[in-house]
């Protein structure tokens, strides 16, 4: 009857991501990881040239200052 007590050791970190194995204290770490950092899959895509952003605002800036149409599509200039 020695192994009753099991929460001593690495109880703590009870989130664990599925993705990635990493786990965390609190749950909100966990969704902050998921989010931003497991596995940095960029899940913002220009439709012009296909580059992908890991964040809707890198995505957006890459439009607004035509750095893509400008490497991709090579507009003939009337
Ligand atoms: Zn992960
Ligand atoms: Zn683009």
């Amino acid at each position: 009857m020695s192994d009753d007590g099991t929460n001593g050791g690495t109880a703590e970190r009870k989130y664990s991501c599925k993705e990635c194995g990493n786990t965390y204290k609190h749950r909100s770490s966990l969704n902050n990881h998921r989010r931003f950092a497991c596995g940095k899959s960029p899940s913002f895509k220009c439709n012009l040239c296909s580059s992908t952003f890991s964040r809707k605002f890198s995505l957006r800036r890459h439009i607004q200052t035509e750095a893509c149409q400008t490497s991709k599509h090579d507009f003939p200039k009337s």
